[in-house]
């Protein structure tokens, strides 16, 4: 279990990535409003349409990061913040400054990437969808 006030630490890091992250995505909803109204006199089409793309694409993975945001405030919350998903050891305060939102410790994630190189190549496995979400941590 982690101190209490490196917890606290990590809340307030959680909570001001939070609110930067919502505030970013209300700049792109704006942002988003003007191109449909700018598409009907806009000729060059399918650069718009790509820029929306890669917006779609960058809104997708803030949304992920909000969600593991989320799941960390919560853990936080709970006590449980900091503490390995798979083998309930702590995870190593140094990767948790690198990556606050990691849910495994380094060993776990090795040992998953592992697998996934492994089952790489062949058929996707049932779970990649969700293992390629917890790669993203
Ligand atoms: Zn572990």
């Amino acid at each position: 279990m982690m101190k209490i006030e490196q917890a606290m630490k990590f809340k307030k890091l959680f909570e001001n990535q939070k609110a930067a992250l919502l505030y970013s995505h209300t700049l792109l909803n704006e942002d988003f409003n003007l191109k449909t109204e700018e598409l009907a006199d806009e000729v060059d089409l399918s650069s718009a349409e790509a820029e929306q793309g890669m917006k779609l694409r960058l809104r997708n993975r803030e949304a992920l990061l909000l969600k593991k945001i989320d799941a960390a405030l919560e853990k936080i919350q709970a006590g449980t913040f900091g503490v390995c998903e798979c083998c309930e050891e702590n995870i190593e305060f140094s990767r948790l400054e690198v990556r606050p939102t990691a849910s495994l410790c380094l060993t776990c994630k090795e040992q998953e990437e592992m697998r996934e190189t492994r089952s790489a190549d062949g058929r996707r496995s049932k779970s990649s969808g969700l293992k390629n979400h917890l790669r993203i941590a």
